[in-house]
């Protein structure tokens, strides 16, 4: 079977395709043959041992996909991850049986792959509706986002809410949220085809984040909002303090550098500053965001189907992903 392993932090050209064989799942963990692997901007920074991320070597990455379970580990304490995986708290552990197609969060082995080990209380059934491709790329956006909004934002249904780069995995795993919770969603993109992507999700309005006239013409056209979803906190924090509504919250999903801001901004309004972590997502929270998901699939959510990119071609993907250029939504590999 194969694999992708990267040997030492560096470049793209550190992730290769190696043959490899895989364990037996230990107690509390399950062997899934993996269909696809999500790639999320983390696996960018673990690669190049850039952002506080050194993961031991060598490492296969991902954290995400969907396949079929191979087999599972005899019954017991769920084994606690390596790699920075958090441990699962007090998550009512899944039924699972050979064959059943699944989606994966947290993989403890990496899933750039035709396999991958995960604790058993990381492995949910895959709704019916979602193909493979669909299901690799749940994990991190849409339990990151909901996190956000939720868990840590509180967002109230009616609530006003800004996505700031609403064209991304996270982002438009925001906008299905937004959709399902009755918020009102406004979110911004890099591009002309990223902002026409946004509207069709649902979003009441779209701003081009690469034109520097779109914060006058955010306040003029909305003027204040309750949520605001940071993806790119470094750029854009000291903007956000300025359209917040009272007791608004601005919630720091991304950020990839410092920025000064104007604590003054929050005083008059008490408004917050949150960060949002997905790994302190205890194992209740992901059981509870995955049954949400059903049920928001079940009144008709939906679910873009992500770029696929060949398994072979792991090092394209990641350049794209550090291009910065504008994103084009959620991309994963096929590993079949
Ligand atoms: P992604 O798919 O690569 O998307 C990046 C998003 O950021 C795109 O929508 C992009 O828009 C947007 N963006 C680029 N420049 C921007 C700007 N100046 N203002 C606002 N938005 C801008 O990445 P992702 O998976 O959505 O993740 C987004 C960020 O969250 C990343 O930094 C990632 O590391 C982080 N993240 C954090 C957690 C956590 O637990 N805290 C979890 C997942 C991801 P265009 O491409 O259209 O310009």
């Amino acid at each position: 079977m194969k694999r992708i392993v990267v040997r030492s932090y560096g470049s793209p050209d550190q992730l290769t395709l190696e043959d490899s064989q895989p364990p037996s799942p230990g107690p509390g963990q399950v062997l899934v043959h993996l269909s696809a692997a999500g790639v999320n901007p983390v696996d960018t920074y673990r690669r190049a041992g850039t952002q506080g991320y050194t993961p031991d070597l060598p490492f296969t990455p991902g954290f995400e996909g969907a396949g079929v379970v191979a087999a599972v580990g005899a019954d017991g304490q769920p084994v606690s991850a390596g790699q920075g995986t958090p441990a699962a708290k007090g998550n009512p552990a899944p039924a699972l049986v050979v064959g059943q197609r699944v989606y994966v969060g947290w993989s403890v082995s990496g899933t750039y792959g035709q396999w991958c080990i995960a604790d058993r209380s990381q492995v949910f059934a895959l709704p019916p509706s979602l193909s493979f491709f669909q299901g690799a790329g749940l994990f991190v956006p849409y339990f990151t986002a909901y996190r956000g909004m939720v868990f840590r934002g509180g967002v109230q249904k009616g609530a006003k809410v800004l996505i700031h780069g609403a064209s991304g995995g996270v982002g438009s795993a925001a906008l299905f949220w937004a959709s399902y919770l009755g918020l009102l969603a406004w979110g911004t993109a890099g591009s002309s085809e990223g902002v026409q992507r946004v509207l069709n999700q649902g979003a009441l309005g779209c701003w081009n984040h690469r034109y520097p006239g779109y914060w006058v013409i955010m306040a003029r056209e909305v003027g204040r909002f309750d949520l605001i979803l940071e993806m790119n906190a470094h750029t854009n924090l000291q903007g956000d303090l300025g359209l917040l509504s009272p007791a608004g919250r601005v919630m720091v999903v991304g950020s990839r550098g410092d920025i000064a801001i104007t604590p003054r901004r929050l005083m008059g309004i008490e408004g917050d500053i949150r960060g949002v972590v997905l790994a302190k997502n205890t194992g209740e929270e992901n059981h509870l965001t995955a049954v949400e998901l059903e049920r928001a699939l079940e009144q008709g959510g939906h679910i873009p189907e992500p770029r696929v990119f060949p398994l072979s071609q792991a090092s394209e993907v990641h350049r794209l992903v550090e291009s910065g250029e504008a994103s084009s939504g959620k991309m994963v590999l096929d590993c079949r």
